[in-house]
Parts: C-alpha cells; sequence; structure tokens
C-alpha cells in the first residue's frame, strides 16, 4: 500500500479554504471519521480487490504524526479534534493497528479519541477488555465478515454479544452499512431500528450519510430515521450537497456529524452523481483512473474534503439555515457525542 505522505496545499486550495470554507468553520472542529495506520498494518492488496473497491487504491496508511500534519495544512485557523481508528479491510493488521491507534490516543498532544476495530469472531470478553483499556466505541466493519457475500446482515459483523458490552460501556458505534441498496435495503433499516430500540444507551453513528451518496438512495432511506433520536449520521466522504440537504430537511442538522475520512479524502478531485451512481474524478495515477477531464479543469481540483465542507455549505444555505448548522455538524454534536458537554 502506498504511503501517504503529508499534503502540500496549492493556491487553489489555499484561495477555496479562505474565501469559500473559513467564513463558515468554526474556530474549533470535531472530525469522527479518520483512519490511522501505518503502511505496515496492511498486507499486500490483490489487484482483482483493487478493481473491486476504488478507495483501497487511494491510501489506508496515514501515521500520526502525518494526521497532525494533515489537519495543520487542511485547517491552519482551527483547533482540530479526531475520532480516529484503524483500517477496516481483510489485509489489515488489526490487532497491531489498534495497538498503534491506542497508544496515540491515550497521548494528549495529539487531541484525539479512538474507536476499537472489532473482529466479528471475538469474543465478548475480548471486547470488553479491549475497549477498557482507553476506546470510547467501536467500528465494526463488513469486509472482516469471513465470507464475501454483498448480503450480509448487520449483526454478521457485529453480534448481539458484542453490542451488549457497547451498551454497558455507553460507547460509540460507527456503523458502515453493508449490503448493495446501503440506508435503502429493508434489512438495514429493520437492523439498523432494531438495535437503536434494544441498546439504548450505545450512540450510533450511521458512516458516510448510510452511504446514501445519491440522493435516490437518501430519499428512499431516510425518513425511516426521522423518529430515532438516537441515530446519527455522519458526512465522511459524502460530497453530494443535495443529499446533505435532503438529509438536513429530513434528519435535522443536530443528528448530522462531521467527518471527514481521512486519508482518503486527501485525494484531489470532483465528484458528480448521475442517478444512484456516483463517479469520482481526480488527476492521481490510480490504476482505475482512466475517466479524466481535461488539463484546465484538473488544475481547479482541490482536496476531497474541501469538496465535501463545500456541499455542506451549499446544503445549509439552500435549506435557509446559518452558520449555526455548520457549527452544530462540524462541533457541538461531535461534542456531545464524546461526551465533551460542549466545551
Ligand atoms: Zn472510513
Amino acid at each position: 500500500m502506498r504511503r501517504r505522505e503529508t499534503v502540500i496545499r496549492t493556491e487553489i486550495d489555499a484561495a477555496v479554504y479562505n474565501e469559500e470554507l473559513l467564513p463558515w468553520l468554526p474556530p474549533k472542529i470535531i472530525d469522527c471519521h479518520v483512519h490511522i495506520g501505518l503502511a505496515e498494518h496492511c498486507r499486500p492488496i490483490s489487484p482483482e480487490r483493487l478493481k473491486a473497491n476504488w478507495a483501497l487504491e487511494v491510501g489506508v496508511a496515514q501515521s500520526w504524526e502525518n494526521l497532525l500534519n494533515n489537519r495543520g495544512t487542511l485547517f491552519p485557523r482551527q483547533e482540530v479534534l479526531s475520532l480516529v481508528f484503524g483500517g477496516v479491510f481483510k489485509e489489515t493488521d488489526i490487532e497491531a493497528n489498534n495497538d498503534y491507534i491506542l497508544a496515540g490516543a491515550l497521548k494528549s498532544e495529539n487531541n484525539a479519541k479512538a474507536l476499537l476495530v472489532t473482529r466479528p469472531e471475538w469474543s465478548q470478553s475480548e471486547i470488553a477488555e479491549f475497549i477498557s483499556k482507553g476506546f470510547v466505541g467501536v467500528k465494526p466493519y463488513p469486509d472482516l465478515v469471513p465470507n464475501d457475500t454483498q448480503d450480509i446482515s448487520i449483526y454478521d459483523f457485529i453480534s448481539k454479544l458484542h453490542l451488549k458490552v457497547v451498551d454497558e460501556l455507553h460507547g460509540i458505534l460507527m456503523l458502515h452499512l453493508p449490503r448493495a441498496g446501503r440506508i435503502a435495503d429493508p434489512y438495514n433499516i429493520k437492523e439498523l431500528l432494531e438495535i437503536s430500540e434494544s441498546f439504548p444507551n450505545i450512540k450510533i453513528v450511521v458512516a458516510h450519510i448510510g452511504r446514501a451518496f445519491c440522493l435516490p438512495t437518501a430519499k428512499e432511506g431516510l425518513p425511516h430515521f426521522v423518529n430515532s433520536p438516537r441515530i446519527h449520521f455522519d458526512t465522511s466522504a459524502n460530497l453530494n450537497s443535495d443529499v446533505f440537504q435532503y438529509a438536513l430537511e429530513t434528519i435535522g442538522p443536530d443528528r448530522l456529524l462531521y467527518g471527514s475520512d481521512l486519508p482518503i479524502t486527501l485525494m484531489r478531485g470532483v465528484r458528480e452523481h448521475v442517478g444512484d451512481k456516483y463517479i469520482n474524478y481526480t488527476d492521481a495515477p490510480y490504476s482505475w483512473n482512466v475517466n479524466r477531464k481535461t488539463p484546465e479543469e484538473e488544475a481547479k481540483y482541490t482536496f476531497f474534503i474541501y469538496e465535501e465542507i463545500r456541499a455542506l455549505i451549499r446544503a445549509v444555505e439552500k435549506s435557509g439555515l446559518g452558520a449555526e448548522a455548520i457549527e452544530k455538524i462540524m462541533y457541538s454534536n461531535n461534542a456531545e457525542l464524546l461526551g465533551k458537554g460542549g466545551d
């Protein structure tokens, strides 16, 4: 896996930050979705696997030093706290990655909290013992289920026994939904509502707005969660302002949480949404990057994470909300999630 080094900001990045983002950004930001890991925490990934998931090639490596540098480069005028967790793919050495995460999260200078990446086959007591070392919750992941099928249950990668432990500890569950139907899938909807009702002390964060990267998915899925105040949605790696606007108008600004999905969103480019498909455009030399824009258009590219925040600002404007909605999403809601009481 290629190791992503510190990013350098271009003139375009500086203009986007200063002119478009800065007027909206709160002085303190909490980012609830960050991956940390070293290149040696990841075994080589096969060409077939790289082909099946574009994000695998973009990079899973980001050391604590990289994170601190990246935060400083991306948000030079803000103080950023990150909720971090390891790599979540079959190739990850999860035990070593979790150890590295915890060691870094316990250092105050890193300004971070950590989630434990869990293996579905771990026992209840193993989960409890790992969490007690200093994690604030768990990050299970569909790819860690031994069988390769898409049609799995949430309980296949986080068992009810694991959920019981997280519930007792009042922990966070960062949930990446399985299945092709994403947040609109009837099984996902049923199980998510069931988890929220059965485990009332778990703070549920559904990653990437339930993988509703496109509006039709959001429209089919999100209305089912209007009356589930304990279910939160993170914005990570979602660049669709129509989806954000729809989420603001159905779920509301109090249950949306800013997440970046760094380091993947250091990728530079734009995303287009056509029906229920999205297309990533970038200037980077990834094997899947065969569909390129003109050099003039590529010269205007900025970080995906800036594009995400741009989309969020646009959605807030279109919904008739103001900077206080951005402050909630990028700070207060996450502060509450982490039990920081908005300090
Ligand atoms: Zn992620």
